[in-house]
Parts: structure tokens; C-alpha cells; sequence
């Protein structure tokens, strides 16, 4: 995918980080201001006052990991973290007690009270980008750590992205394959025939890959709204993450938050980060 569809993508992708990291109250007051359905939870058993309650658990958002080129904009910096800071900001952690944990745990643990380890944290990766494999794959390993990697199923095997033998091996290590569109469209955005082509048909094309139901998904940009929110429970997702707006009340098991680790961070500004936002 490359230079045509990849530039307008990272233009948007810069967009909605700014929109989130400019009033992230606002805009999360905006989508449920504009809705006043709850949205359908399949499982009545699930106590959304109580996951409210419960702490939340800090989780990272990471797209390119690599060296910034001359022409990165400051702004795409955000989302290009380089090799050196990445692998300082995971050995801080590790060296700070942090726990990585997965999907499945986290869902346990806000829907049951199931315990966690100590000091638990998720890393998460956006996008299907090559170097997440070759890169930080790698260096999360070094320290028993494991990740989510959320694929968009239209890069799948193209230059610069992962192949299919490369998730299912992100897969078999005991990571965790999540799904993030076909083609990256804004949430907000479908309907219709949309939703066959956006989550549909990407969850069986990762299934088939990595020959596990794939329960886990992240908004494109972070955006969601509740009337989309249906469409997951209709699917049986377990949870779906966005980036760092407020949770919905009523629904924070398809709102879970995540920030993004900076490209402009330094260690010290990940952990500042990591206590302000959780
Ligand atoms: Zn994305």
C-alpha cells in the first residue's frame, strides 16, 4: 500500500490524533449527546457499573516503529517511534515492574474482577506495519512481553507490511491478532453493505490465518459512535479500543482507551503519561 493510499491514511491518522489529544471531553461528550439509545449489551451478565468502578489498565497504541526520515512531519512523528526510544521505553518498564497483559485477561479482569498481575499494562500495535513484527516484536519478547496487534486485512503481504506467515507467527507465539477494518474507513462512516466488508470479512480472512476466532477490535483514528457499537455486539467482539477519549458508560467494554507512546517521548514522559491517563 503504499505511497498513494499510505499518505492520505497517515494525513488522517495525524488528524484524529490531534482531534483526541486537543478535547478529548468534548468530542466523547459530542458522540453521546448525538445518541440517546443504549446500546444492546448481548450478555446480560456484564456489570457496566462495575467496570466503570474498576482502575483502568494502561494501554499503548504504537503504529511505525523506525527511524524518522527527513520528510516525517512533526505531527507524523507522533506515530513513528524510533528504534533506540522504543526499545529504551520497554526495558523502562520492564525495569519498572510492568506486567504485559492480553486481551483475555483484561476482559476478565474488568468483567469478572479476575486478578491481574502486578502493575499491568497492554501494549497494542496498529495497522499491519512490517517493523512491528521485525522490530518490536522481538524486543517485547526479551522481556516475556506480549502484545495485540490490530491488522487491516487490505495491507496484508505488501511491501512494508506484514505477510500472512507473519501474523500467523505473532499469532503462534501466543500475541494476540485483533482486527482493524479492511481498508481502514472511519467507523463512524459505514453502514450497510460496509459492515460485510469492514468486519466481516477481515475477522475470516484472520481467522483463516491464524486459526483462532478473532474477539478484538480497534477503531480506525480512535472514532467511534455508539450507533456502530451494535454492529460489534451483533459479531460477539469482546471488546474494542479507541484512543484516549472518555470510555461510553454505557458501553466501556467497546470503549476501552489507549494512548499513544510518542514519537517525542522520552522514557520519563511514557511513565508521566502512563499515571496521568489511567
Ligand atoms: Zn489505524
Amino acid at each position: 500500500m503504499v505511497p498513494l493510499l499510505r499518505l492520505p491514511l497517515l494525513l488522517l491518522i495525524v488528524s484524529a490524533v490531534i482531534a483526541c489529544k486537543s478535547n478529548p471531553q468534548d468530542k466523547a461528550a459530542t458522540i453521546s449527546k448525538t445518541t440517546a439509545k443504549p446500546t444492546v449489551i448481548r450478555d446480560k451478565q456484564i456489570d457496566i457499573v462495575a467496570i466503570m468502578k474498576r482502575k483502568q489498565v494502561p494501554v499503548l497504541c504504537y503504529h511505525q516503529i523506525r527511524n524518522w526520515r527527513a520528510n516525517d512531519s512533526k505531527s507524523a512523528k507522533d506515530d513513528i517511534v524510533q528504534i533506540a526510544a522504543f526499545k529504551e521505553h520497554i526495558k523502562m518498564l520492564a525495569d519498572s515492574g510492568y506486567h504485559s497483559i492480553l486481551p483475555d485477561q483484561l476482559y476478565d479482569y474488568l468483567t469478572a474482577g479476575t486478578p491481574l498481575p502486578g502493575k499491568p499494562i497492554m501494549f497494542t500495535f496498529d495497522d499491519t506495519d512490517l517493523d512491528q513484527f521485525t522490530i518490536a516484536a522481538p524486543e517485547l519478547k526479551k522481556y516475556g512481553f506480549k502484545g495485540l496487534y490490530f491488522i487491516m486485512t487490505v495491507s496484508i503481504g505488501r511491501p512494508k507490511y506484514m505477510s500472512k506467515a507473519q501474523i500467523k507467527q505473532l499469532s503462534d507465539e501466543g500475541n494476540v491478532i485483533g482486527s482493524h477494518t479492511w481498508d481502514h474507513q472511519q467507523f463512524t462512516k459505514l453502514s450497510g453493505k460496509d459492515w460485510e466488508i469492514q468486519l466481516d470479512k477481515p475477522t475470516k480472512k484472520l481467522e483463516e490465518i491464524t486459526g483462532k476466532p478473532v474477539k478484538y477490535f480497534a477503531y480506525p483514528f480512535g472514532l467511534w459512535n455508539v450507533e456502530g457499537l451494535p454492529e460489534l455486539h451483533k459479531r460477539d467482539f469482546k471488546a474494542a479500543f479507541q484512543l484516549s477519549t472518555k470510555r461510553y458508560d454505557k458501553d466501556p467494554l467497546m470503549t476501552i482507551r489507549r494512548i499513544i507512546d510518542s514519537g517525542h517521548w522520552n522514557s520519563k514522559n511514557l511513565m508521566g503519561n502512563i499515571k496521568r491517563d489511567f
